[in-house]
């Protein structure tokens, strides 16, 4: 495969399922199918998609440019060959691992920041009530930071072996799906239950309380480091 079509099939991963959240967000947003699931139960400010539309846009070109470059700067370390299936879920579960390391400190430690907290992290948290497309509606700056913990994953693996571009679109793909299901404030039956993944509902007390739960993907994180929050050792 070529570098351009590598581009236009990742494009396409990042464009469809953001086209995904959009939808999901407009019917959780707009009609009342997925009311008995909400976990929180403060309406919607009206107009609220219309108002973070531009941030969300801005986001999606910085995703974009940061999708093109990254594909550009990892092409001649692609594999893109069918890869064996243990490859292909052990590189993808291993930038998971290494994703959330980053993210739980880098968000940890914009909370403890007053500064950061103030400047760049509150825009993120101006959702007290958040819905799929949330995930979005954070600072341009604290939006690149994210994909540095990415970009960690992907170079440890290739100082091993070859990434395989299917674990590279998977993981792209399975991140993004990821952030708007546990900005969705939605408890849905069998996602819900998946074993170790943490439930919506820690970011989405995160996105209520603004303490604790900093881990994204893994709830294991907030237990070692002793910052999980739930409303039973709630002091709020
Ligand atoms: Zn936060
Ligand atoms: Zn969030």
């Amino acid at each position: 495969m070529t570098v351009t079509e590598l581009i236009v099939i990742t494009l396409i991963l990042f464009y469809s399922s953001n086209l995904f959240g959009v939808l999901y967000s407009l019917v959780v947003l707009k009609t009342s199918i997925f009311t008995k699931y909400r976990i929180q139960t403060k309406p919607y400010k009206k107009g609220i998609f219309k108002d973070r539309l531009p941030l969300y846009l801005l986001n999606m070109l910085i995703l974009t440019a940061f999708g093109v470059s990254g594909v550009y700067l990892l092409f001649p370390f692609f594999d893109t060959g069918l890869p064996n299936i243990w490859v292909l879920i052990g590189q993808v579960v291993f930038v998971f691992i290494i994703d959330d390391v980053w993210f739980y400190f880098v968000h940890r430690y914009m909370h403890r920041n007053k500064y950061l907290l103030k400047k760049i992290h509150s825009i993120h948290h101006r959702a007290h009530t958040p819905f799929p497309l949330e995930y979005l509606y954070v600072h341009p700056l604290e939006w690149m930071m994210g994909v540095v913990g990415t970009f960690i994953g992907y170079v440890l693996i290739i100082l091993v072996m070859p990434l395989s571009i299917y674990a590279f679109w998977g993981f792209a793909l399975l991140r993004n799906l990821h952030e708007i299901h546990i900005h969705s404030d939605l408890k849905l039956p069998f996602l819900k239950d998946i074993p170790l993944i943490s439930p919506v509902e820690d970011h989405d007390l995160h996105h209520a309380k603004l303490d604790g739960n900093y881990a994204s993907t893994f709830r294991v994180w907030d237990r070692i480091m002793k910052t999980r929050f739930n409303e039973k050792n709630s002091t709020k």
